[in-house]
């Protein structure tokens, strides 16, 4: 590396936020990172707090969408990279209440990306600045079992509100490198899993309710198809292209494991029976419940990763059995860090998407 980074990480008390921080800090603990994260339901200043006390970090709570907060801290930090996670990120929340993802995901972004601009203008446009803006594959909607996986080429075709609102970010980012020259690259990324993952979603899900002896609310016939990535894996793509990618480029990132809904949910089974100590019902799989279907369910994503394993030497480091393996042990000794997540907020909003669970 030429020089040490300093970085602005939006949405860093989330899923992939944090983890990010914790791999940035680890592998490059010259660089400073600042976190700016509003603390929805889905953030945790927790989750960092351990890092907090040792790394070249800070922590500022305010949302992307305030314009003066973010150009007063782009100045004063004296930042040269972006690395944009914040957003709203469930795609059934999305559906229950899809304002809140136009907000954050379409004018926050917008808020960010042109408080960088005018930064970027006012330093004299240096070549070494970058706009990072991580991104997912469900912009390019849904595949039929025999079509070819996704690659950076294929057109957009989101079908959620969450889907929708984060191509409408893509397409900003994607303007500001066209129009303005701004040096900005996008990740689409498939599905994340690993430690610090917010209860709802699908991975952690199944872990807590086998641990509680809950049903197991799989959608559909669970024959929808996901491509699953790493967390860890996630992060070592996002630093090859931050470090490697060509600005105004698009990189899709994908963990090479297509796995069925429902196979999926029997891993974690057979895994939790392993190795958790005590489970209310054994074998787990006697909990699964298959329920009504989410309005609107992509049925398969695939993600091609040619470009940047073949330009920028990238590969993921985990298969799924290993990565699943390393997740399910963390929930299971990390149970302090997701109870407290399991609020009433979060039990009326459960009681919500699953009514006949
Ligand atoms: P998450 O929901 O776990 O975390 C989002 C974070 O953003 C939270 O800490 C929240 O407090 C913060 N945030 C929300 N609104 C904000 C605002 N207005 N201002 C400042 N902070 C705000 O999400 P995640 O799963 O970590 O996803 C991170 C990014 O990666 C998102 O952009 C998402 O679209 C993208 N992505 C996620 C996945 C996945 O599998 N999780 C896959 C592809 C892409």
């Amino acid at each position: 590396r030429t020089r040490p980074r300093t970085l602005l990480v939006t949405g860093g008390a989330g899923f992939i936020g944090a983890n990010f921080v914790y791999y940035w800090c680890e592998t490059y603990p010259g660089d400073r990172v600042v976190v700016l994260d509003a603390l929805t339901y889905a953030g945790n200043r927790q989750t960092l707090a351990p890092l907090e006390e040792k790394a070249n970090l800070r922590f500022v709570q305010g949302d992307i969408c305030d314009r003066a907060v973010v150009s007063a801290l782009l100045e004063e930090e004296a930042i040269d990279t972006v690395a944009h996670f914040a957003a709203e990120s469930h795609v059934d929340r999305s559906i229950l209440g899809p304002d809140a993802f136009v907000r954050t995901n379409v004018n926050g972004t917008f808020t960010l990306v042109e408080a960088f601009r005018q930064y970027w203008n006012a330093c004299n446009q240096p070549t070494h600045f970058r706009f990072h803006h991580v991104s997912t594959d469900e912009v390019y909607g849904s595949l039929g079992a025999d079509d070819p996986a996704f690659s950076e080429t294929t057109p957009y075709a989101p079908n959620s509100p969450y889907s929708a609102s984060k191509a409408g970010s893509d397409h900003l980012v994607r303007a500001y490198y066209h129009t303005y020259g701004l040096p900005t690259l996008i990740t689409n990324c498939s599905n994340n899993y690993g430690p610090y993952h917010f209860p709802e979603k699908l991975i952690p899900l199944m872990c807590i309710n086998i641990l509680m002896g809950k049903p197991l609310p799989v959608y559909g016939d669970g024959q929808n198809i996901r491509d699953w990535l790493y967390v860890g894996d996630h992060c070592s793509a996002l630093d090859a292209v931050i470090h490697r990618g060509t600005p105004g480029e698009t990189y899709n990132i994908g963990g090479n494991n297509e796995v069925k809904n429902i196979d999926l949910v029997h891993m974690l089974c057979a895994l939790m029976d392993e190795l958790a100590p005590e489970l209310p019902v054994r074998p787990s799989n006697k909990l699964i419940t298959f329920v009504k279907d989410r309005a609107g369910h992509d049925r398969r994503y695939a993600i091609n990763a040619t470009k940047i394993t073949s330009e920028l030497g990238w590969q993921p480091a985990q298969t799924i059995e290993s990565g699943l393996r390393h997740t399910v042990s963390w929930f299971l000794t990390n149970c302090e860090w997701w109870q407290p997540l399991l609020s009433d907020e979060y039990q009326a909003y459960y009681a919500q998407v699953y009514t006949n669970a």
